[in-house]
């Protein structure tokens, strides 16, 4: 959402004669749209800063502003700390940056703003043309989130759930395709709980996703991130009968047990969350899903840690993402006693192999078949192009042709933990001379 936020950020200065610069020491203005979810993400803000201020110790001072998720839980707290910022400015008031930029230009005053105004946000951001032109394209149609699992500050930082308004989403995804997208991955902290209500309709993120499988230029859709709790059967109906919807699932489950689950306030049990991968496998056959787990929550027990190990031998998930709880201050959890350091790394370090093991045997499956990849962009000073399949995995072809925006059956010939590597079959070569 961050990537999504910042190109909008663009698309707000552009008309200011603002424009992206690939030269960062040469820059007049400086915007860190930074992340809170974990210690490590905050860190990364202030080693930042440090390393600006060093590379502009003999130059005139960029102007500095600081938004997203650190912004807003740190504000004032920030600007008396740190005075190389100019503004610190949350996640839902950064439709306001235009506006502090002229300010900071003509009086150098600094500014906090990090009211909630996700709704004037929007109204601000609709009448600013997405300028994004990437293949592979982002779509924010949810933000925030009720939910208030006992670990995180999206809730907090991000404030309430919102949900956009399903014409403006639709007029922002035929943007895309005019500026040459060919692949829309839907956006939420909590997407699948979208529910917009206008002249007595309801839209739900299954209505987005069956308006978006009939444009023809689209050629596919995908979204993140899921809450299963709101996978419910209209959606699990659109994987059945939406083409361009990818047969992959991200759904994190944090944990393989129950009991953790329940203290995270997760609202669901293990049973529960099987039950949903039924469904969607039912569905849709051969439908792949991924994950995201804490590990080392605070109570978490050597046989809760075995339960969250059959759960991955019990679904075989691919590509997931896995941490160490990260204790975020105001969150009930920061109240819990921690697991030990090195015992949560310790499995870490398991469940990862586990989790690699299967990726890896997934991917020993592809091996001599072909894949239909969709092409992103060609590799930086190399002659090799990057796409995904189906699944998301990431191709590597070499050609001379330019094959970025295409979709080509690739025969993929070796692999590693990141990429495939593939050629393309002879008889579509055929197709660049046509
Ligand atoms: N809304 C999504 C997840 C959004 S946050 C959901 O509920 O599934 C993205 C991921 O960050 C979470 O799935 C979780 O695994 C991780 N995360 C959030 N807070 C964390 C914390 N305090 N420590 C470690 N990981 C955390
Ligand atoms: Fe955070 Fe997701 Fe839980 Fe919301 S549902 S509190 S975003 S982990």
């Amino acid at each position: 959402m961050n990537e999504y936020d910042s190109n909008r950020i663009l698309d707000l200065l552009k008309p200011m004669g603002y424009n992206l610069t690939k030269n960062s020491l040469e820059t007049d203005c400086y915007i860190i749209n930074t992340c809170h979810i974990r210690e490590k993400a905050t860190d990364k803000v202030y080693h930042d800063i440090g390393r600006l201020k060093k590379n502009f110790k003999n130059k005139k001072k960029p102007i500095l502003i600081v938004t997203g998720c650190v912004a807003q839980a740190e504000n004032d707290q920030m600007l008396k700390q740190e005075k190389y910022i100019d503004s610190v400015v949350g996640p839902q008031s950064y439709h306001q940056i235009p506006e502090i930029l002229r300010k900071i230009e003509i009086d150098k005053r600094r500014i906090e703003r990090t009211e909630f105004e996700v709704i004037e946000k929007f109204d601000n951001l609709n009448v600013i043309k997405n300028s994004n032109s990437k293949i592979s394209s982002l779509l924010t149609i949810q933000e925030g989130c009720n939910k208030f699992c006992h670990f995180c500050v999206v809730p907090y930082t991000r404030g309430p759930e919102y949900s956009r308004s399903f014409n403006e989403i639709i007029k922002e995804a035929k943007q895309l395709l005019a500026n040459g997208t060919k692949e829309i991955t839907l956006l939420g902290q909590n997407v699948n709980a979208y529910n917009y209500k206008e002249k007595g309709k309801s839209y739900r993120l299954s209505d987005i996703i069956y308006e978006l499988n009939s444009f023809r230029d689209l050629k596919r859709i995908k979204y993140t991130t899921s809450h299963p709790k709101d996978v419910t059967m209209d959606l699990v109906e659109a994987h059945k009968s939406c083409k361009k919807l990818m047969p992959i699932l991200h759904l994190p489950v944090q944990s393989g047990s129950t009991k953790i689950l329940k203290s995270m306030n997760r609202k669901h049990s293990v049973k529960e969350y099987l039950e949903i991968i039924n469904k969607i496998r039912d569905a849709k056959p051969g439908i792949k899903f991924s994950s995201d787990f804490i590990i080392g929550y605070p109570g978490e027990t050597e046989e809760d840690f075995k339960k969250t190990l059959e759960l991955v031998n019990e679904v075989k998930f691919i590509n997931s993402y896995s941490f160490i709880y990260s204790r975020r201050p105001g969150t009930p959890a920061s109240k819990i006693n921690e697991v030990n350091k090195s015992v949560a790394k310790e499995r870490l370090k398991i469940i990862q192999e586990l989790l690699k093991s299967y990726q890896i045997d997934y991917k020993k499956e592809f091996l001599k078949k072909s894949v239909e990849v969709l092409f992103e962009n060609k590799m930086k000073d190399q002659r090799k192009y990057f796409g995904r399949d189906k699944y998301s995995n990431s191709v590597l072809v070499e050609s001379e042709e330019n094959l970025t925006g295409k979709i080509m059956s690739v025969k993929i010939v070796n692999y590693n933990h990141n990429n495939f590597f593939g050629k393309i079959l002879d008889e579509q070569k055929k197709s660049f001379a046509a």
